[in-house]
């Protein structure tokens, strides 16, 4: 745990969050700040701070973050598809440095994102 983290806090439950999904090594929670109809983080449990500092050794917790998203999106009103999208430093806007895997949906997305 990274102790001014603010994913690591609501990992460890020091801060609330509306959580959607847990397991041994994630946790799925809404965003505080929705930017669509439903707007989903999934986090690992692990302190990994951007894409950039993934190793072999994270391959299998990177797809769980995607199967996470996509079991916890069966359950959300996404008929309509949905988009998944990580953030890897200030070009791409990423603002917590502790890699989360974005889960948008619930409206028609613009493509290319601004
Ligand atoms: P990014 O810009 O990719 O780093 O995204 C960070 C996201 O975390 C933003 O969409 C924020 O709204 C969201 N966020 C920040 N703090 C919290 C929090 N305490 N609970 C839920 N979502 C948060």
């Amino acid at each position: 745990m990274a102790e001014e983290c603010i994913f690591c806090k609501i990992v460890a439950g020091e801060i609330p969050a509306e959580k959607v999904y847990e397991d041994e090594q994630v946790v799925g929670f809404r965003d505080i700040k929705p930017a669509a109809p439903t707007h989903l983080l999934f986090i690992p449990k692990e302190h990994i701070p951007t894409i950039n500092d993934l190793t072999d050794a994270h391959e299998a917790l990177v797809g769980r973050l995607v199967r996470a998203a996509q079991q916890t999106a069966a359950r959300e009103p996404l008929s309509g598809g949905y988009r998944l999208v990580f953030n890897c430093l200030g070009d791409a806007g990423q603002e917590v440095y502790h890699i989360h895997l974005h889960l948008l949906g619930g409206r028609r997305l613009g493509w290319p994102p601004g």
